[in-house]
């Protein structure tokens, strides 16, 4: 039981090495190691809100930085459209010619 689950999880550790932490308020992110997680901050550096790092349902850790539901046990991690009025909200400066990333 939870086995494929689990070698998944393995995997995307090998692969990844890495996990998201998102803010439920405004959508900032931020990765973490998981040796690392006493030092990652339990309110968003942004704008206090709350900063979720694992699933609230099963505590699984999440990949994805956009990620709105567990990978594992879909349960909600936040409302889409929370999500995605904050989007439009915040005041981000628009630099010419510095894009964020490619957004695969
Ligand atoms: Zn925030
Ligand atoms: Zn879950």
């Amino acid at each position: 039981m939870g086995k494929a689950s689990d070698w998944l999880r393995e995997e995307r550790r090998k692969v990844l090495g890495h996990w998201a932490a998102v803010c439920v308020d405004c959508g900032h992110a931020q990765r973490w190691f998981e040796e690392f997680e006493s030092e990652v901050p339990d309110a968003c550096p942004a704008c206090g809100g709350k900063l979720l790092r694992r699933c609230p349902a099963c505590n699984e850790a999440f990949s994805s930085m956009f990620a709105v539901e567990c990978e594992v046990c879909a349960a909600p991690l936040r409302a889409p459209t929370q999500f995605g009025m904050a989007i439009r909200k915040p005041p981000r400066p628009a630099k010419p010619g510095a894009s964020g990333g490619p957004a695969v």
